[in-house]
């Protein structure tokens, strides 16, 4: 079998085409545009890169984009503050603080202090804890845009084994919830886990968020299964010395037992924007009591 490629890019594009062409029927109705304020701190080139690209996705979706470029000396104290007067700001629907952050800095303290309502990342526990009780939340970006695949791909997922490896609070566990919200049979692994492949074997979806570079090979997966590759790893490349970004699986052999799986790069990847978009979307139409639009 050779599997059928899940094009995240293209799915992203329509999920931003669906937020933008919703934008305007929300500033008829509110007088104002969604805005997505993003807060940096330091100057870590990946977060830099990061933060250029999702200001430019929202001003593309019509939305209003806030940046707030702070050192990386910055105290805490400093830092709170400045969430603090984007959660006053009504022209602020979604607060966005781009992690790392400095040493200094505890980021359980700063994710706290969002407004829970504007946490379009999904990272504050009031929004954990309805995600996990099965609330209206928000919900972190990139388990929200793996679930939008899967669904897209395969309709109903009620009954599947599904088999998450990684536990984090960012993409793991939350993707764990909204599997089991689907009734998935919901097993996650992690580091710890024994016999690791075994239980990827009995997966029908695979979703692998680990940060290991091409670590689930095709033999662990069950012929048919789904696989959803969120890792991002940069590696050397033999040929030219530069580095080249492959997933937490090894394309080449998954892909000879799936059914369907997503590339790396233009699987998840392109996914997480595009549900920041989103977010703030639906948020914005909470705070100001409109029902977000349907389909997104
Ligand atoms: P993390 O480091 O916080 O968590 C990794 C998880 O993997 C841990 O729960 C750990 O228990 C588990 N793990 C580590 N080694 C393992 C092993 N040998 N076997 C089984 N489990 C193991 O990482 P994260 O933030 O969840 O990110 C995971 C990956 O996803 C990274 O590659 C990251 O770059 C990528 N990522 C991509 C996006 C995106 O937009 N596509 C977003 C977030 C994260």
């Amino acid at each position: 079998m050779t599997a059928e490629i899940i094009d995240g890019k293209a799915f992203a594009a329509g999920l931003r085409e669906r937020v933008g062409a919703a934008v305007p029927a929300f500033h008829k109705a509110s007088g104002r545009a969604p805005g997505l304020a993003v807060v940096l701190v330091g100057e870590d080139p990946a977060s830099q890169v990061y933060v250029r690209s999702k200001g430019k996705a929202t001003l593309a979706a019509g939305m209003q984009s806030f940046e707030h470029k702070l050192p990386a000396s910055v105290s805490q104290d400093d830092l709170i503050a400045v969430v603090e007067a984007l959660n006053a700001d009504d022209m602020v629907d979604g607060i966005l603080v781009q992690l790392p952050l400095p040493p200094q800095i505890d980021e359980k303290a700063v994710i706290a202090t969002i407004d829970p309502m504007k946490d379009v990342d999904g990272f504050h526990v009031v929004n954990a804890g309805k995600l996990a009780v099965g609330e209206e939340a928000l919900v972190p970006c990139t388990p929200l845009g793996c679930l939008m695949l899967l669904k897209d791909k395969l309709g109903s997922l009620s009954g599947l084994n599904a088999v998450v490896i990684g536990r984090s609070n960012i993409v793991g566990k939350p993707m764990a919830q909204l599997l089991l919200q689907e009734s998935c049979t919901v097993t996650v692994a992690h580091s710890r886990t024994k016999d690791l492949p075994d239980v990827v074997r009995r997966a029908d979806i695979v979703v692998a968020a680990v940060g290991r570079p091409e670590m689930v090979k095709g033999d662990w997966i069950k012929p048919g299964a789904t696989v959803i590759d969120v890792g991002i790893n940069r590696v050397p490349a033999a040929e030219d010395g530069k580095t080249r970004l492959v997933g937490d699986v090894d394309y080449a052999s998954a892909a000879e037992a799936a059914s369907a799986i997503t590339p790396v790069p233009g699987g998840v990847g392109p996914m997480t924007i595009a549900v920041l978009l989103r977010n703030t979307l639906v948020a914005a139409h909470r705070r100001v009591g409109l029902a977000p639009p349907a389909g997104l």
